[in-house]
């Protein structure tokens, strides 16, 4: 089966994880905080925080703007559903905004009307969480300007978009954001096994995540009683290990060439599958996308629908996926009131999308498989 996506590993991946197995520290070495700057340097950000993963990435987010039970987050319904979950921790309500037809990306038409409807009924959102889908980065600049006219937090959910550029710089900068979290997903644009990242320019918030993500707890340096630590707030384990902070250094090194591997398969889909009646991913200007995934929809002329488009692609060992089932038709989330109809654009994209194969390993022949194979079913 060839799967929609693949994570990379080369020997030296290997033996950068090996040389941590045989060194003193397997967790808080110095291994993280190479990381950690290194991202940070890759990303042109002040500060980097490596956790567990994408979503204890969010949830740290969320708690280091004080998210809580009286708040309102808003996020895209389509995404992950961690994307809406880490609000939810926080005992917070959560709200969706519906996305760009064309990009796929929280519409930023569908955000201004929804917060000028929330200003009239006196309940603005505290934080909104844009989802850069599939690795194009969303119009920061666009809702940073929201974010100062409406007042609220934005964190990017990011987990897609690691080397990814919008207006030149690459995403995690934080240019026009409080917070950016990367996961680091076997599936992600670089991997640790399970791992995340979260990136800000603020030193309050990198104070705080930095203490969360360890219990709540500050060590007490100098002085005669060196035990000595203090736990100041709540906090939790979210820590990621020096083995896994080996192969996240390691894997970063090779992070441009496989964006530009990517970007060439996508081209060459683009191309060959031109005269099918496809949608393929629209590429808005100013944007680099990291391509972490390749979606198109089913265009109304398809003779198949996508249940069966997908059954038979699997059928012929081509493990293409669909992303995402809108978070708000979720059972979980019906049972806090949401349904059907709600967010119709992100509907109707979901009776429609696809996702392709598309990893840096993937080949060309493999390639050229599952376009035979898309054209014998929709010509
Ligand atoms: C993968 C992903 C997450 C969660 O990351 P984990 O590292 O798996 O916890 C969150 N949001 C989006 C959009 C993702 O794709």
């Amino acid at each position: 089966m060839i799967p929609y996506g693949q994570h990379t590993l080369t020997e030296e991946d290997i033996a950068a994880v090996v040389e941590v197995l045989h060194s003193d520290r397997i967790t808080q070495g110095d291994v993280v905080p190479r990381f950690e700057t290194a991202i940070a340097e890759y990303c042109s950000a002040k500060y980097a925080l490596a956790v567990s993963s994408g979503t204890a990435a969010l949830h740290m987010a969320c708690l280091a703007l004080d998210v809580g039970p009286d708040d309102l987050v808003w996020t895209t319904p389509n995404t992950f559903v961690a994307s809406a979950n880490c609000a939810r921790y926080c005992g917070a309500d959560v709200d969706f905004v519906d996305i760009d037809p064309r990009t796929y990306n929280m519409s930023v038409e569908s955000l201004r009307k929804k917060l000028v409807y929330a200003r009239e009924h006196g309940r603005l959102p505290k934080a909104v969480i844009p989802v850069h889908f599939a690795g194009q980065p969303c119009d920061m600049r666009e809702l940073a300007k929201l974010s100062a006219e409406f007042g609220f937090f934005i964190i990017e959910d990011a987990c897609h978009a690691l080397g990814s550029e919008y207006e030149g710089k690459k995403t995690g900068s934080c240019r026009y954001s409080d917070i950016a979290v990367f996961s680091f997903h076997p599936v992600k644009m670089i991997t640790t096994g399970e791992g995340g990242m979260l990136l800000t320019n603020n030193p309050e918030i990198h104070k705080k995540v930095k203490r969360m993500r360890t219990h709540g707890i500050d060590k007490v340096k100098g002085g005669e009683e060196s035990w000595m630590y203090q736990q100041r707030v709540l906090g939790f384990n979210y820590r990621l290990t020096d083995i896994q902070a080996a192969l996240g250094y390691s894997q970063l090194k090779r992070l441009d060439a496989s964006v530009a591997k990517r970007e060439g398969l996508a081209t060459r889909y683009d191309k060959q599958l031109q005269t099918l009646p496809l949608v393929t991913p629209y590429r808005a200007s100013g944007r680099v996308s990291s391509w972490h995934l390749y979606v198109v929809q089913l265009a109304d002329k398809s003779p198949i629908g996508r249940k069966e488009l997908y059954q038979k692609m699997h059928r012929d060992g081509v493990g293409v996926n669909v992303h995402y089932i809108p978070v708000h038709t979720q059972p979980y989330y019906r049972e806090l009131g949401f349904h059907d109809g709600q967010f119709p654009r992100a509907e109707a994209y979901y009776s429609k999308c696809l996702t392709l194969p598309l990893y840096p390993s993937l080949h060309e022949s493999e390639q050229d498989h599952v376009i035979s194979c898309l054209s014998n079913y929709l010509r």
